[in-house]
């Protein structure tokens, strides 16, 4: 758990970040939203002490960053930034070996880490291991970067809009690899990002801050149906509903039901797609099928209240 006590970064008269206080629960992903200039990175950055703070404090696990040696900070905290930085003369291999390799793994150990970590962002390493930097891909890249931060396997990951310079549809891709790889880690994720989409998709939480300070921190849910104030319902726009529906799929939706006389869908089209043929057709419910078999019945209802089962 990361746990934020009136922290403050101040440029001269200026405050950066002002009286934050917000704590971010283990195991789970928090989305660090906010127009460009809040305060964002400069908040991230205190957690890991790449800026210090002129006022509060940071608590890793109950205890003040401050009380940390820096390497024992470097590998408890993994840390994604947008133009990854990769060591352009040195293979991918040696580039996610960089942790290992300060740590004094032996050479064993780091090779089988290296592949391992290389197949969860799904890269074959057969393939890849050898490859420089440049012969990567931006969405490439991009997962060599969060293998390398995942590489001590530190219980933290802070990723500042680690997605934001890929093309839609590289970052489609990534953001679901990354999902998936959450799910399976379940590190304590702060992710940084000024994309509501992409926030309300990978967030368990959100924190939507407003110039150096916090305006609302609550679920997807809280922020879209129960937003805090006139800023939070302007920054999420009139069809934060909908967005909400972002990379989930009908078959999150279905619910049992008789599906006979309806039209029909495949489980795997997306929930706005869905909202679509609804729409289209002029009906609030659709058979959803999947391998040929009926999974039950999609409602309008069901969309609206965003009350996906897992
Ligand atoms: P975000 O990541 O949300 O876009 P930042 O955390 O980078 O915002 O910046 C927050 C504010 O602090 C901005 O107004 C920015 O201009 C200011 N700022 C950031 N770094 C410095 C610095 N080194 N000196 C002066 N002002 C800074
Ligand atoms: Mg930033």
């Amino acid at each position: 758990m990361i746990e934020l006590q009136h922290l403050e970064k101040r440029y001269g008269d200026a405050f950066a970040v002002r009286d934050l206080n917000l704590v971010f629960p283990a195991g789970e992903l928090t989305a660090l939203l906010g127009p460009s200039g809040c305060g964002k990175t400069t908040t991230l950055r205190m957690i890991n002490r790449l800026i210090e703070p002129t006022g509060g404090r940071v608590l890793l696990g109950g205890r003040d960053t401050r009380d940390f040696r820096p390497e024992e900070l470097r590998r408890g905290i993994g840390y994604v930034i947008q133009q990854i930085g990769l060591f352009p003369h040195l293979s991918v291999a040696q580039n996610v070996a960089t942790v290992p390799e300060l740590l004094g793994w032996d050479r064993r150990r780091t090779a089988r880490r290296v592949d391992e970590l290389l197949e969860l962002v799904g890269l074959d390493p057969a393939v890849y291991r050898i490859k420089k930097p440049a012969e990567l891909s931006g969405g490439q890249a991009q997962r060599v970067g969060v293998a390398r931060a995942l590489a001590a396997d530190p219980p933290v990951l802070l990723m500042d809009e680690p997605f934001g310079a890929l093309d839609p549809l590289a970052r489609d891709h990534l953001q679901e690899a990354f999902r998936e790889i959450q799910r399976r880690l379940n590190k304590t994720v702060v992710l940084v990002t000024h994309d509501i989409d992409e926030a309300l998709r990978l967030g368990d939480r959100i924190a939507l801050m407003q110039a150096g300070s916090l305006a609302q921190f609550g679920s997807p849910d809280d922020l879209i149906h129960r937003p805090a104030g006139p800023f939070v319902r302007q920054f999420l726009g009139e069809d934060a509903a909908l967005r909400q529906l972002a990379g989930r799929i009908a078959a999150e939706f279905v619910r049992p039901g008789d599906p006979s006389g309806l039209p029909v869908i495949e489980g795997t089209l997306d929930a706005r797609s869905a909202l679509g043929v609804m729409l289209r057709e002029g009906t609030d419910a659709l058979a959803v099928k999947r391998d040929g078999l009926f999974l039950g019945v999609l409602r309008w209802e069901e969309l609206r209240t965003q009350e996906a089962r897992a």
